[in-house]
């Protein structure tokens, strides 16, 4: 962990039609650090996320990621610059095995070609960093088993190794624990803190005891702006915080 800023954001704000869904958010990723930004349903979370991601463009404000103004450009340029939302690519293909699944969308990060169909020695290259990245995520036993059949948890987990078939720098995460058990829970915080081992992670999330082990800075917001800052020990005793979760 060092303290270079890898992605900020500075009064950053979206309007619909007259209402705030994020108003004035300022928002600062570490390098090599899990950030979440969490907050109670309505809290702009989603909003923020796509346009950290540039699936919107925002209001007013600006986002720099490794100090380069990014606020106009597409989600594909980014994505070539190493910040790369997950399910960017598409989400799994259940008639594909999970090793088909993550060598497509290698492919598609190489410019998929028709040589590169041709090619057994490209193809064969393909599956072994295929076989790689499902052993980053803890699929390798899974490597033949079509995605459709995969638990909800070791589908996300198939998502996460799409993602980064793309070689990303810094991963956004869109919920990455919704609707899942205990156990998944505890299986995709273990593999999203070996993802963050040598990348930088923003995950966005609803439940805040969920990301507790996990995050080294939690950002809080409610109603488009930011509530609170810092470690879990911190913000969860934030009486404004308290607050905003037993209003919602
Ligand atoms: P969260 O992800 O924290 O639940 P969202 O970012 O989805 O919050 O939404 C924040 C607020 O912005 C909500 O009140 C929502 O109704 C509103 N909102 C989100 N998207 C739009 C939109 N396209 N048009 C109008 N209002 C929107």
């Amino acid at each position: 962990m060092t303290d270079a800023i890898i992605l900020s954001a500075r009064d950053l704000t979206k309007e619909f039609k007259g209402f705030f869904a994020v108003d004035g958010v300022d928002l600062n990723v570490r390098q090599g650090t899990i950030h979440a930004l969490i907050g109670p349903n309505g809290a702009g979370k989603t909003t923020c996320f796509n346009l950290l991601t540039k699936f919107l463009s925002p209001t007013r404000g600006t986002i720099t990621y490794k100090g380069t103004d990014i606020t106009a450009l597409s989600p594909a340029d980014i994505a070539r610059m190493g910040l790369v939302r997950s399910f960017q690519i598409s989400a799994v293909f259940p008639n594909l095995t999970a090793l088909e699944n993550v060598r497509i969308a290698l492919q598609r990060q190489r410019g998929d070609s028709y040589d590169f169909w041709r090619s057994e020695r490209v193809l064969g290259g393909f599956d072994a960093r295929a076989a790689e990245l499902l052993g980053e995520v803890g699929l390798s036993e899974f490597a033949g088993v079509h995605a459709g059949e995969l638990s909800y948890g070791r589908k996300r987990a198939l998502e996460i190794a799409t993602t980064l078939a793309l070689d990303p720098e810094m991963l956004l995460l869109d919920e990455p624990m919704a609707g899942m058990s205990h156990e998944d829970v505890d299986r995709i915080s273990a593999l999203i803190k070996r993802v963050a081992a040598n990348r930088t992670v923003l995950m966005v999330e609803h439940n805040l005891s969920v990301v507790s082990s996990l995050s080294d800075t939690i950002t809080v917001l409610a109603r488009g702006r930011v509530l609170a800052e810092g470690d879990y020990a911190t913000v969860s005793k934030d009486p404004d915080v308290v607050e905003a979760y037993i209003g919602a």
